[in-house]
């Protein structure tokens, strides 16, 4: 396994654990967070920028 680039990040066990962690968020603080794999072969939450969809003026 490689060293994590994030290592300021929480790690899950697994996909299912981090999902459920979000699930278990308030509405407006889970928008956009995801559960990945990191090379370091654990579970991180990350957030997408939510930027493709909107328009902006
Ligand atoms: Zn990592």
């Amino acid at each position: 396994m490689s060293a994590c680039p994030r290592p300021d990040k929480d790690v899950f066990p697994s996909r299912a654990v981090a999902a459920a962690v979000i699930t278990k968020m308030p509405r407006h603080k889970r928008v956009g967070l995801m559960p990945y794999r990191c090379r370091c072969g654990q579970i991180h939450i990350v957030r997408r920028p939510l930027v493709a969809w909107r328009s902006e003026p």
